[in-house]
């Protein structure tokens, strides 16, 4: 199983890379984190890695390209987190592990609508009864989604000031747009519905990657 995870913020893709490792015993390559731990570290690669940041300058593709090809090298699985973020970083990628004959045998592409993302990450909960506002995460109501005043379920809202996302969300999608052409036209594509529960998520997730 060598595959990669695409996904817009918010729809839940760290998690379900964890989820696939666990469940498969493949190992992760997040290049978040390996970027955070090439920071601290002295060889080449990291002071290259650390004189782009430094200065303020995005790190180049065949720089960040790098990190990866240490991370997959040889390796017969592994799941890429984070990575491609470009067209030119999946062509570097496909490139290098089609000259290695261990090609990528799938890509799973979590898709989820903007209103979704954005209630999912701004956490915000609303009493249909009293109009009391909740927040998941700063301000969460004593039970479970549940009205403290009014014990009624509470609901999902989205505001106006969520501009900020709805912005990430469409650089997001105009980076990743060549690249999801890219894996469609090569057959490794696969779309699948990041609506429901973590659980519901992954179980699709799961009958399209058996048998990768
Ligand atoms: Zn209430």
């Amino acid at each position: 199983m060598r595959i990669a995870f695409l996904g817009p913020p918010g729809a839940g893709k760290g998690t379900q890379v964890e989820l696939v490792s666990r469940e498969y015993g493949v190992s992760v390559l997040s290049t978040g984190d390996a970027f955070r731990a090439m920071m601290k570290g002295e060889d080449k690669l990291a002071q290259k890695v650390r004189s782009y940041v430094e200065k303020g300058e995005l790190v180049p593709d065949g720089v960040v390209f790098e990190i990866v090809r240490e991370f997959v090298d040889n390796k017969d699985s592994f799941i890429l987190d984070g990575y491609p973020r470009n067209l030119r970083q999946a062509e570097l990628l496909d490139d290098f592990l089609e000259v290695k004959g261990l090609a990528l045998t799938g890509v799973v592409n979590i898709l989820l609508d903007e209103d979704e993302i954005v209630k999912r990450l701004t956490g915000r909960l609303v009493c249909p009864q009293c109009g009391r506002v909740y927040n998941i995460y700063y301000s969460p109501p004593h039970k479970d989604e549940v009205c403290d005043d009014c014990g009624v379920p509470l609901e999902r809202r989205i505001d106006d000031e969520d501009d900020v996302i709805r912005q990430r969300i469409k650089v997001y999608h105009r980076e990743m747009k060549p690249v999801v052409d890219f894996y469609q036209r090569k057959g490794l594509l696969f779309n699948v519905d990041g609506t429901g529960d973590i659980h519901e998520v992954f179980e699709r997730i799961k009958k399209v990657l058996d048998g990768k």
